[in-house]
């Protein structure tokens, strides 16, 4: 089998991809980029950069889409602007709606590529669930998104599209008067508040370190998760430019501590990760023997467990106060034993790392290889790492009547084809 990683290059889109009618979209592109594109189309250095200013607060502080919305820029220069520009969003090729309330919608790139994202809302926070590339290279055995082939690198303007997009559904910019939503508005009426106050944690990541911190604002998406289809680390760039923007303070002003980044261990990646993104790590661990790890994330035969751990001990930012979240899936039979869970205790102690657990049963897909271990076995196991002094929560899963669940990201071209054979046959028979 050959060692997974990314070996052949990865078509990626071009950060500047001009529309059939020549205009170029500006999301994704920072300030600096948006002011070299007007001075470009003809602006002189100085109205650039005021410009860009303005435009650039516009697209990320307000969630505005229409240059004629942007009141504070000559009437004159709005047509000149949209001319020239557009500020696009994902396509919406389908948005469904769990009975427990999560969301999950199936994007398509603007060269057709399907992708998925899904959030997740909870009595104290909702969490977006961001997709970093269309499939994955890297095909962990327990993983549906594992089972397509990676189509392309998702490009800033799409990941940070999936963020203005889930604001856009819930109603969140400023001054906006969203339609009311199902079970009742959450948010206080009149204009959002844009700071986010720090505290860390993600999706049922981490509820002891936000105490006495965290408030909403009102707010229904306040975390983000990079847990959606793909692997962010081998898309880094792209991934490092959205998130730049979703933490830049003019714009969408989230902190980088309600930011979480899942990797399977692209160990040479994890540095820069925290050296140049600087959000909280998260660890697709599942495993901790060579044997069982290799067999269920095959990356483990390029970076072993080790190693991983070693690069997750020099995490720049880990702290007893910003822990990495290691994410460990409950297979039966296959990685739950109570020799596991001690084994798992020791790495961890081993290599002093500031560390939570996160354990997620299973989530089965049709002909997956696995089972999810039993309630009763997740519970010993969970016990077993709390007893060492490890907190250790068990995840429960959201969103399976919808297949929005961790690992179920697959819908988008597959199910579409299936769906699309299904009346091809149809129409045979007929
Ligand atoms: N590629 C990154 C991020 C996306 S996957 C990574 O692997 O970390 C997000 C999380 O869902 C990972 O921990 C992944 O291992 C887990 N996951 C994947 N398939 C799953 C499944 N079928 N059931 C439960 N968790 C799954
Ligand atoms: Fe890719 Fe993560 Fe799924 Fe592994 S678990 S195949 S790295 S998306």
């Amino acid at each position: 089998m050959p060692i997974p990683g990314q070996i052949d290059p990865v078509p990626v889109a071009r950060d500047i991809t001009p529309r059939a009618d020549g205009r170029i979209d500006l999301m994704g592109l920072s300030r600096k980029r948006i002011m070299e594109l007007l001075a470009e189309a003809g602006l002189d250095a100085k109205q650039a950069k005021l410009r860009a200013k303005q435009v650039f607060h516009w697209l990320y502080h307000r969630g505005v889409t229409d240059f004629e919305a942007m009141t504070d820029i000559a009437k004159s220069m709005r047509p000149w602007l949209t001319e020239r520009f557009v500020i696009g969003r994902p396509e919406v090729v389908e948005a469904q709606h769990s009975t427990d309330g999560t969301r999950k919608w199936l994007l398509r790139t603007a060269d057709g590529h399907d992708f998925e994202m899904v959030f997740i809302p909870d009595a104290d926070r909702g969490t977006l669930c961001v997709s970093s590339q269309v499939g994955c290279t890297l095909n962990c055995r327990f993983c549906h998104t594992g089972t397509m082939r990676l189509v392309r690198n998702l490009t800033p303007g799409e990941i940070v599209g999936q963020v203005m997009l889930a604001r856009d559904a819930l109603g969140e910019w400023p001054n906006l008067t969203a339609s009311p939503r199902a079970g009742g508005d959450l948010r206080q009426p009149g204009p959002m508040p844009i700071e986010a106050p720090a505290f860390a944690g993600a999706h049922d990541l981490d509820d002891d370190d936000d105490v006495g911190e965290y408030t909403a604002d009102g707010r229904l998406l306040t975390n983000i998760v990079m847990m959606g289809m793909g692997e962010p680390l081998y898309n880094f760039d792209n991934v490092r430019d959205a998130l730049k923007l979703v933490m830049d303070g003019d714009g969408l002003a989230l902190s980088k501590r309600r930011i979480t980044l899942s990797t399977s261990g692209v160990v040479p990646m994890m540095e820069r990760c925290g050296e140049e993104i600087g959000v909280n790590l998260a660890v697709s661990l599942h495993a901790v023997t060579k044997d069982v790890r290799d067999e269920i994330v095959p990356i483990n035969k390029k970076y072993g467990i080790e190693e991983l751990l070693q690069a997750c001990a020099d995490y720049p930012g880990a702290s007893n106060a910003r822990r990495i979240t290691f994410e460990y899936v409950m297979l039966k039979d296959k990685n739950d034993s109570d020799a596991d869970a001690r084994e798992l205790v020791r790495l961890l102690k081993q290599f002093k790392l500031p560390a939570k657990v996160n354990l997620i049963p299973f989530n089965p897909w049709p002909g997956a290889p696995y089972e999810c271990s039993t309630p009763e076995r997740i519970r010993a196991f969970s016990n077993l790492v709390f007893e060492a002094g490890i907190s250790a929560p068990v995840r429960t899963p959201r969103g399976r009547d919808i297949d929005a669940a961790c690992g179920q990201l697959k819908t988008a071209a597959e199910k579409k084809s299936r769906a699309q054979l299904d009346r091809e046959a149809a129409s045979d028979e007929a």
